[in-house]
């Protein structure tokens, strides 16, 4: 290691960050206004001293928290902090240790809140495109199949396995889900996951349905490590489920995906379950395929209850790493915590700040085994959710409790009824006025405790609002500012290739 490099890896990796590293930090301990003051300066001393990273990265992971718009960042924050029994508020998550920031616009090429498939594919290709099409310009309507095939767009997963790059997708959600999906695949509707989802005729003419694009696609088949959930667009109809009795693959046609990957893939590692995980050897096996769930995995807070055992998001990312990083040239890998929206979806705050938390300790991990001269971290969401934190909850008030200025002093609505600090727009949870439930009469940090909300619809909504993108290491000082989502495409482009360099 060169001098220059230990000079720059002691002061731009912020000190917080380091904290985050151990155990968690509690930026705050001293609340006078020296404490304040110092606090204050000692930001201002790192800010002034850090010093830029290389622009140029070998290796880049993308960590996309769906529908984890700021709001979500705020609360999780505090849930994080508040669990590990610190100041919630001034808790520092891995997140927040980022050294750089920019704004994201998020509507999509016909939408003003985009849904994962237009804004994943905006991230991945450089270009905004219609809500539900995933990895298609905007020349191709929804379902129009030939337009689609006429329109393909180049991932950035493309372009570095064209650079000999090693590729590799991690989520918690259907691996053919929008938002891994964008990496891999071309459809102009994201939910052809199997067979058995698409229209005959779409597949007469000559649409692939996402699960088979991961498998034979040319950027599908070429990646190194995929790890997720979806094993049901895998497996046909008459195949059992490993897992579940009662389950079974869900093909139409037949095939048996995983012994296609397999065959394609002979010193690779298949695994369904956490302990085939564990047993994975980076150094043994040269890719590896992990489909933990015949659809989504569990959420985080459910994890532990699964029957076969599920690896955290955390302990993917670091075999992800392991794995990828044997490749001398380098790696780009995707890491979505894909069910923070599901869990918002469902009106959930609960759930989704606990992933939230699940894929910040995955960031924490990231940060602890790459060298970020030559790694670039980015952390963003695809789209922000209807979440709200409100009322005026003193400091220190429980982020999924009721409103109240000091302990055992609750605030009151005009109902005169408690309130709790986060509630949603719209969603499941809405309440009429006047029959809305005393929410002090109930346990509001129960992980099944559904927020109320205002306008009645069986499934929250997405939120429009700019997410946020953060970053560190190398290349990472060109986000700043505010941003459209395309963007992000170049910006990371630019780190691992280059300008001179013609692209496509
Ligand atoms: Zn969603």
């Amino acid at each position: 290691m060169s001098k220059r490099r230990l000079a720059v890896s002691a002061w731009s990796l912020p000190l917080a960050c380091l904290l985050a590293l151990s155990s968690g930090a509690d930026a705050q301990t001293d609340r006078s206004s020296e404490g304040y003051r110092q606090q204050g300066e000692a930001a201002l001393t790192r800010l002034k001293n850090s010093t830029p990273r290389p622009a140029r990265a070998r290796n880049v992971i993308i960590f996309i928290g769906d529908g984890m718009g700021v709001s979500t960042l705020t609360a999780g924050r505090i849930f994080a902090g508040q669990s590990l029994g610190r100041d919630g508020e001034s808790y520092e998550t891995a997140m927040d240790s980022l050294d750089h920031a920019a704004l994201v616009k998020t509507y999509s090429h016909d939408a003003q809140v985009a849904d994962s498939a237009s804004t994943a594919t905006a991230i991945m290709t450089g270009v905004k495109t219609r809500s539900r099409t995933l990895g298609v310009g905007p020349e191709a309507a929804f379902e129009d199949c030939p337009a689609a095939l006429a329109h393909p767009l180049p991932s950035l997963f493309d372009i570095a396995q064209q650079r000999r790059r090693a590729t590799g997708v991690v989520t918690t959600t259907r691996i053919t889900h929008a938002t891994p999906a964008a990496t891999y695949a071309h459809t102009p509707q994201r939910d052809w996951e199997s067979d058995t989802d698409m229209p005959e005729a779409a597949r007469r003419e000559g649409c692939l349905d996402i699960a088979r694009q991961l498998v034979e696609g040319p950027v599908g088949a070429r990646l190194d490590v995929i790890l997720g959930g979806g094993r049901a667009a895998f497996l046909p109809r008459t195949r059992k489920d490993p897992e579940y009795a009662d389950k079974t693959g869900g093909r139409s046609d037949g095939r048996d995906l995983v012994q296609v990957w397999q065959r394609a893939n002979p010193k690779a590692a298949f695994v369904w379950k956490r302990d085939q995980f564990a047993a994975v050897d980076p150094d043994r096996h040269t890719r590896l395929l992990g489909l933990f769930e015949p659809s989504h995995m569990q959420y985080e807070a459910d994890r532990a209850r699964d029957g076969a055992g599920e690896p955290s998001l955390a302990e993917m990312v670091e075999t992800a790493i392991r794995m990828l990083s044997r490749n001398p040239q380098g790696y780009v890998l995707m890491v979505e915590g894909g069910r923070i929206d599901h869990a918002h979806h469902a009106g959930n705050a609960h759930r989704a700040l606990a992933d939230t938390k699940a894929l910040d300790e995955a960031v924490a991990t990231a940060l602890r085994l790459v060298d970020l001269d030559d790694t670039l971290i980015i952390t963003t969401a695809d789209h922000s959710h209807t979440l709200s934190i409100s009322g005026y909850p003193g400091r220190g008030n429980p982020i999924l409790g009721t409103v109240a200025h000091t302990p055992g002093t609750p605030v009151l609505a005009k109902d005169k009824k408690a309130y709790t600090t986060l509630s949603y727009a719209n969603g499941p949870g809405a309440v009429s006025a006047s029959e809305r439930p005393d929410p002090a009469t109930t346990d509001t940090g129960a992980v099944d405790y559904r927020q109320q909300s205002l306008i009645p619809l069986s499934s929250e909504t997405h939120g429009g609002e700019d997410v946020v993108v953060r970053a560190s290491g190398a290349g990472a000082q060109l986000f700043r500012g505010t941003i459209e989502q395309h963007t992000i495409f170049y910006i990371v482009r630019e780190a691992l290739f280059g300008a001179s360099d013609n692209h496509q």
